[in-house]
């Protein structure tokens, strides 16, 4: 493809609204336009990145077994109420009435969609397993859209959905889709670590995320490993081992104490000269609009998904100050368990074991010392709800210690279980012709948030490196002067050769500054580039220079195919 041919708008600027350094990329690349919160254009550098990253990703799946179909974005609202989702998902969710006043919603995901076809289609262990695919367009109104691609409302998703009849079969059937998603990000050039998560709206009983570990802002989810075995888990789902923090200490009298000033974990503290642990946190929180609190020990940060999980809870929020006033009766910072009424009590096990703790009172500027479970308050519920932290001991091994990585997810795989099955009732009929529902699994990559990511992880100062397989051409053709035959000539002579053999090139025909050319190539990213100047060329040879290196090397023309083969097959 020529330049001139193309449209590739690249901006020299920093674009403001562009937090990630890969969103700042595709825009300057000219890869991406936005057209309105999380709605993007995608540019034909950006669809030729879709397409190349798609037919991995298809080539993989078709491999592992599973059939592509295509599914619509749109669905009859029913459906989604006969699943129970539709009370479930939220705002996230588009809806709205076609001219005949039927309610349809848009489709974030399509087990409610595939779910059905099969109901109709699926009737007897003989025709399982099965896996069906898409790679389509989602639609999610997202609360935050950010950073371009990687949180967008409208994406493209790979999802594809598992239908076995037994246990056994369907584990095989999770571990071909695993393997699968390894082969895929390898190919994309992305060594991507698979970590447990928690299963959260999609229901089912064990779910994984691929992530792409990054150190830049991109990197959205915390992981934790274990560097004695191999327990990887997102922070949402990490456990960490309890250390054993019960005492034998003596329960004292509690006594109301004044803390003027200290409302903070810090400011009480310092002025009861107290350390953090010998305090627990009373957070105040909006499940489903019912208050519940949970305590953590003065030393560690509540998880929310924890939270949600264990209040069973479809929204949960921070509960607002004027909230905080009205189910404590005290400002922020002061909230205790003693004698809180009509709100349920969510303690960690940490709290669980303290002796002689101290509270908030429920008081402007007062806290309560010697506070002590069961004597003093009732928990509704002792259940985990810390997030794991650094230098944690793991709970798999109870040996090693938990470290932390930042990661992008750019994949998933979840064990659905029954749920979907049973709610639209799919049901296949065994050897001895009795009816069960099929066990269902549901997988999704990213497809639009992906490549982004690797951006995260490749780039210099001077623009975008892509790993090759997904790069939106392999080679960037440089004549310096196309006013001279000689390097024209040179040009579309390479350029036939590439094309001949499958390698796709972009030849920067335009009449520009080498500057330009070169900024330009930098900032696009592409894998290899050849430059054609006087010098080289007297001696009948070009520049050759991997993105990724900083060196070039002069090739024969006559040798240019296989020069770069052998660099192509030696970047990432
Ligand atoms: P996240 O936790 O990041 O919101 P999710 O758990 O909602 O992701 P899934 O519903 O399982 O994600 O979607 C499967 C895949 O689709 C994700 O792994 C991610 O790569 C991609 N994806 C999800 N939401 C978006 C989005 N808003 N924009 C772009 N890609 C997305
Ligand atoms: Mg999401």
């Amino acid at each position: 493809m020529r330049w001139s041919q193309m449209y590739i708008p690249t901006l020299r600027e920093d674009q403001s609204d562009a937090e990630l350094v890969s969103h700042q990329l595709l825009l300057r690349g000219g890869y991406i336009r936005k057209l309105a919160s999380g709605i993007y254009i995608y540019l034909p550098l950006m669809q030729r990145v879709i397409h190349k990253f798609s037919n991995i990703v298809r080539e993989e799946m078709n491999y592992a077994g599973a059939l592509e179909i295509g599914m619509s974005v749109l669905c009859p609202a029913e459906l989604w109420q006969e699943s129970g989702r539709y009370n479930t998902v939220g705002n996230e969710q588009m809806r709205m009435k076609d001219r005949h006043q039927h309610e349809m919603v848009l489709c974030g995901t399509h087990e409610e969609t595939v779910t059905t076809l099969i109901r109709g289609e699926i009737k007897s262990y003989r025709q399982l397993p099965l896996n069906l695919y898409q790679i389509q367009v989602k639609f999610r109104d997202e609360i935050r859209p950010r950073f371009g691609l990687m949180r967008g409302r409208e994406f493209l998703m790979k999802d594809a959905y598992s239908f076995d009849a037994t246990e056994k079969s369907f584990m095989e059937s999770y571990q071909k889709m695993v393997d699968a998603y390894f082969r895929i990000f390898k190919r994309a050039g992305l060594d991507v670590v698979k970590v447990e998560s928690d299963s959260g709206a999609m229901g089912g009983k064990a779910a994984h995320e691929f992530m792409l570990l990054v150190d830049t802002n991109g990197g959205e989810e915390i992981i934790f490993f274990c560097d004695k075995c191999d327990y990887t888990a997102n922070v949402e789902k990490a456990e960490f081992k309890i250390e054993d923090s019960s005492s034998d200490e003596e329960l004292k009298v509690t006594e109301k104490v004044d803390t003027p000033g200290a409302a903070t974990i810090e400011e009480v503290t310092a002025f009861l000269k107290v350390e953090a642990k010998q305090l627990a946190k009373t957070l105040l929180y909006m499940a489903d609009n019912k208050p519940v609190v949970a305590m953590v020990r003065g030393d560690r940060e509540l998880n929310l998904i924890k939270l949600q999980n264990a209040t069973e809870a479809i929204e949960i929020e921070m509960a607002t100050p004027e909230q905080v006033q009205n189910f404590t009766s005290s400002p922020v910072g002061f909230a205790g368990p003693v004698g809180l009424k009509d709100v349920g009590i969510y303690v960690d096990p940490l709290v669980a074991d303290m002796k002689n703790m101290i509270v908030g009172a429920n008081e402007f500027e007062k806290h309560i010392l010697n506070v002590n479970i069961d004597r003093d308050f009732k928990a509704t519920k002792v259940v985990d709800l810390t997030s794991a932290q650094n230098e944690d001991q793991c709970p798999r091994c109870n040996y090693g210690k938990l470290n932390s990585k930042k990661g992008i997810e750019v994949g998933n795989t979840f064990m659905l279980g029954t749920k979907y099955s049973e709610a639209l009732d799919a049901k296949y009929l065994d050897a001895e012709g009795k009816e069960h529902p099929i066990i269902m699994g549901s997988y999704g990559i990213g497809i639009t948030r992906t490549p982004q990511s690797a951006l995260e992880r490749y780039h210099d100062d001077k623009g975008i490196i892509w790993p090759k397989n997904i790069a939106p051409f392999l080679v960037h053709l440089i004549p310096l002067n196309v006013k001279k035959d000689s390097h024209i000539e040179t040009a579309d002579r390479i350029y036939k050769e590439l094309n001949e053999v499958g390698i796709d090139v972009l030849y920067d025909d335009r009449n520009d500054r080498a500057g330009v050319k070169f900024n330009d190539a930098d900032l696009i990213g592409l894998p290899v580039r050849i430059t054609i100047g006087d010098k080289s060329l007297k001696e009948g040879k070009v520049e050759l220079k991997a993105r990724s290196e900083s060196d070039f090397i002069l090739v024969d023309i006559d040798n240019i195919v296989i020069a770069v083969k052998q660099l192509l097959g030696r970047v990432n």
